[in-house]
């Protein structure tokens, strides 16, 4: 299979507003899998890279990694897909895969460095890499996931960023029945954590700024919502949590959140990426408590999470745009007006 010529939608500098860019997708490897982008979850993570906060965007970068697709092409050598499949694609599009990590099955943290399915670099012709707000896009079979049938296709692509980066620090953390779990932040990360750690058996509880989400917390699974504000609150849960997921979107204390870890307990940093707040380490030393941090999650892990998502029935809750639209789910987004997984129906793009 010869290049693909498509159409995404790409920031042309930084911070700039998503406009069409027509761009050519690389010709089949014997390992590829070619496919047609159906829809395109929008992560916070696709804002920061378009404003560049992270340092390492270049233009014109077309965002997007929570990715549904349709097979259209294989390479020779491709075994586990055939034309017509359904797959999943993440944030991670290749690795060594001779590390010891990725022999781990931990590829987010390949010790050469992942390829990203944008801001990253193909390790063979080290072209930029582009993401899934694209009607095309080809990658090697070994990152692309198998979608369960009983999974809602319309609805699934959130779980290929939004559920593995909070599945996975759940499962690290051995989150399960009679665990106290708690979320800060209901967006779109914090929303499925919400309901994998309650499919998991966990207690959850819900740390939100807005008083207006509270009955949508409850909704998705959890037991019980603090508002961060609420001093009087905060005070009283207090040593009541194992494990705090943290996804905040940017530079933040954390001395609200730290009191409320159980001795041993650990609060894991998903949102933030760079400098946080001072911290004071008496609740860390006082409870022996811990701060830690967790990227995405590999390829394997991935998979048992969609697939434990099909078995519990485990849906994010999306709200479906257009491409052209985009621009205006950010400006949402960065207002927490979300609820909450804008998700790009590719569709729309077909007649630009
Ligand atoms: P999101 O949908 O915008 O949700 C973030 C939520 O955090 C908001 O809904 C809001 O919830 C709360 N929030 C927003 N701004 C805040 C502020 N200034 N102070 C306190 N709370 C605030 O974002 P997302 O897609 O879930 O992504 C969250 C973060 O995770 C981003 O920074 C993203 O880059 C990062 N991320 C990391 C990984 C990883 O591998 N670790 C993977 C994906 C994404 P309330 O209204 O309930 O307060
Ligand atoms: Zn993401």
């Amino acid at each position: 299979m010869n290049t693909i010529k498509t159409i995404g939608y790409a920031a042309y500098s930084r911070g700039a507003t998503l406009t069409p860019y027509v761009f050519e997708r690389r010709a089949l490897r014997d390992n590829d899998v070619a496919m047609e982008v159906l829809y395109s979850g929008v992560c916070h993570s696709d804002l920061h890279t378009v404003r560049d906060d992270w340092g390492w965007s270049y233009y014109p970068i077309v965002p997007g990694h929570e990715i549904i697709a349709k097979v259209i092409g294989i390479g020779s050598k491709v075994t586990k897909y055939k034309i017509g499949d359904h797959v999943g694609v993440g944030c991670l599009v290749d690795s060594c895969m001779e590390c010891d990590q990725c022999h781990r099955d931990e590829e987010q943290m390949c010790r050469n460095q992942p390829t990203y399915s944008y801001s990253g670099f193909d390790r063979i012709t080290n072209e930029p890499t582009q993401g899934g707000y694209s009607k095309h896009l080809v990658v090697r079979e070994e990152f692309c996931l198998r979608i369960p049938e009983t999974l809602d296709l319309s609805k699934a692509a959130p779980l290929l960023c939004a559920g593995i980066t909070t599945y996975s620090p759940l499962r690290t953390w051995n989150v399960g029945p009679g665990s106290r779990v708690a979320v800060i932040g209901l967006g779109g990360l914090g929303h499925m954590a919400v309901k994998l750690a309650a499919a998991l058996g966990a207690e959850v509880t819900v740390i939100s700024r807005t008083a207006a989400k509270v009955a949508d917390a409850l909704d998705l699974g959890a037991d019980k919502v603090l508002i961060s504000s609420n001093e009087k609150e905060m005070l009283n849960a207090e040593n009541s949590f194992d494990l705090i997921i943290d996804t905040i979107p940017a530079k933040h204390g954390l001395d609200p959140y730290l009191p409320l870890l159980d001795i041993d307990g650990t609060l894991v940093i998903v949102g933030q990426v760079g400098p946080m707040d001072e911290i004071s380490t008496f609740p860390l030393l006082l409870g022996r408590r811990r701060i830690a941090s967790s990227p995405i999650g590999g390829i394997r892990e991935t998979q048992e999470m969609l697939d434990f998502c099909a078995k519990k029935g485990i849906v994010p809750e999306c709200e479906m745009i257009r491409m052209d639209q985009i621009n205006e789910a950010f400006e949402r987004m960065e207002q927490a007006d979300v609820r909450y997984r804008f998700v790009i129906d590719m569709a729309s793009l077909a007649h630009e």
